[in-house]
């Protein structure tokens, strides 16, 4: 699960704003990843999801390829080919950076296009996020991607034809839900999807093939919290992101055989905790609007959590869920 933005400083805040303890704190293993990318000591989201995709380092904007710009498999592709079944949840479009360096392999993350394309090739078989134009309204062809993938099996649906609460995705037949035409909205502007999806994920992909699962569920909007440097925003999205996390571990508790790990792709805002704050009033300083170089926590649950204990690169994430998958 990947808290886009979401660095100590983030998780501080929101534990002293809540007075409550976050669901991380359950996670007996916690370790520390450095995130630079290839060619940028601070990476953006491209580079550092595809660190944790396929375990290459690449440059700031590049998705699914290594440093040379070469096409490298990802971990959600490598689940696909063991009979896994699949998934991807996001508060972003399901084309944006994060989920997109889980099966898309371009130069440029702003391709979103092509990233639509080759969503509908990846074989995944539960998705849901925003982004819906690049499917059905797009500029470089006419397709209609999501007639495409309603023939090729997919039961399709949005929040423009029925609220995801009323849904019943039946695990027989691939699942895909749009939030939203483009930009899903912020949790204080009534989005509510995150836990529900997430926890729909893990039932849905437990049913759909014995051999296990891969899910990606990403709570992206604490990092355009930290663009906007709007505190407030940033807060509450991470709370949603909490509620989300919880979800997947009461799964995790009840399953006892699912690795859950928790970690950001970079921090956004040099957030900091001034001086004079007090529990019931926090003040806060962004020292940028952009992304850090400092290092991400990195909470890890369940069989093969020890893997994620220590100092490590961001890429060996990649590594160490391949091992805590036994597929070395
Ligand atoms: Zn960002």
């Amino acid at each position: 699960m990947i808290g886009d933005g979401m660095g100590i400083a983030q998780i501080t805040a929101s534990m002293y704003h809540e007075g409550k303890p976050l669901s991380i704190e359950r996670f007996p293993v916690t370790g520390i990843q450095q995130v630079h990318s290839a060619d940028n000591l601070v990476t953006d989201s491209a580079a550092g999801a595809t660190a944790f995709a396929t375990g290459s380092k690449t440059n700031n904007s590049a998705l699914g390829l290594n440093e040379r710009l070469e096409s490298v498999p990802t971990i959600l592709e490598m689940a696909e080919q063991r009979g896994l079944a699949t998934g991807l949840v996001t508060t972003a479009p399901i084309v944006h950076a994060t989920p997109a360096a889980f099966f898309a392999h371009v130069p440029l993350r702003g391709q979103y296009e092509d990233i639509a394309v080759q969503l509908t090739q990846s074989g995944v078989d539960f998705f849901v996020g925003g982004g819906m134009k690049y499917f059905n309204q797009r500029s470089q062809d006419q397709n209609d991607l999501i007639e495409i993938m309603q023939r090729s099996g997919y039961l399709i649906s949005s929040v423009y034809e029925q609220p995801f609460a009323t849904l019943q995705p039946n695990f027989n037949q691939k699942f895909g839900y749009f939030t939203a035409m483009e930009n899903p909205p912020a949790f204080s502007a009534g989005r509510d999807y995150l836990p529900f999806a997430s926890r729909t994920a893990t039932r849905f992909l437990e049913r759909a093939s014995d051999k296990g699962f891969f899910l990606m569920i990403e709570g992206a909007q604490i990092d355009w919290g930290g663009h906007k440097q709007d505190f407030d925003y940033l807060l509450s999205e991470l709370n949603d992101f909490d509620l989300a996390v919880r979800e997947v571990l009461k799964f995790a508790v009840k399953n006892k055989e699912t690795l859950v790990i928790v970690t950001g792709d970079h921090e956004t805002g040099g957030l900091a905790i001034q001086p004079g704050s007090t529990q019931d009033s926090l003040i806060a300083a962004f020292a940028t609007d952009y992304h850090t170089a400092t290092m991400i926590p990195v909470f890890a649950f369940g069989p093969g959590a020890g893997y994620f204990r220590g100092m490590y690169d961001n890429t060996d994430i990649f590594h160490r869920m391949v091992r805590a998958l036994g597929w070395q």
